[in-house]
């Protein structure tokens, strides 16, 4: 029984048109977030034959192999729901989504600030990655995060609430090198309802970590 399973999308593969197209969606989900729940399951196998014959030879491949396909796998399963063919716009209290603009305005000093800062940082990816908003539960404030491939260069605990995949099977077929057009287009398929419930969910659990008393 595989561990891992890929989820279906909450819409079909033509919802998200124009600012992305059918084709990207199909390909992007169907065989690009099937193959890191395929190569998550298929590490943890071999991690267990590894114990099971207690050779470690492979280890150190075999750990980044966990963090790569594990974290593709949970941060497209993030993907697909943070988008919506009705979304866009800001966060706005008249729409139930006050808690989070007022996190946002508090983390950033504004929204104008945030969308910049995210948008910069999912833009100037350098080789794959993505651009994440983030809970981060020690100072319980939201944090933009620049991810290097699905795994690197985030802090510990911090929980992805909004994430632009700034990798190229995520654009190129319908934006050729146009990365910034790409990422700027994303903001009208943004589904802040989806946002607000995983920041509620993440401050919820705020004390996971238990640094503090
Ligand atoms: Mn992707």
């Amino acid at each position: 029984m595989a561990t891992y399973t890929l989820p279906e999308l909450p819409y079909d593969y033509a919802a998200l048109e124009p600012v992305i197209n059918p084709q990207i969606i199909e390909l992007h989900h169907d065989k690009h977030h099937a193959a890191y729940v395929k190569g998550a399951n298929d590490t943890l196998e071999q991690l267990e034959e590894a114990r099971d014959k207690e050779a470690w030879g492979a280890i150190n491949g075999l750990q980044k192999n966990l963090a790569f396909h594990l974290s593709g796998h949970i941060l497209h399963s993030i993907y697909w729901h943070n988008m919506t063919g009705e979304g866009g716009g800001e966060p706005h209290a008249a729409d139930g989504v006050g808690d989070l603009a007022d996190a946002i305005t508090e983390s950033f000093g504004s929204y104008a600030g945030f969308k910049s800062q995210l948008t910069k940082a999912a833009a100037t990816t350098q080789g794959s990655g993505w651009g994440v908003l983030a809970y981060e539960p020690v100072s319980g404030k939201l944090i933009v995060e620049q991810v290097y491939d699905h795994q690197g260069n985030v802090g510990q605990g911090s929980v992805p609430i909004l994430v632009f995949d700034a990798w190229e099977h995520a654009f190129y077929l319908q934006y050729k090198n146009q990365k910034v057009d790409f990422i700027e287009a994303m903001w009208q398929v943004v589904n802040w309802q989806d946002v607000a419930k995983r920041y509620a969910a993440a401050k919820e659990r705020v004390n996971v970590l238990l640094l503090a008393p």
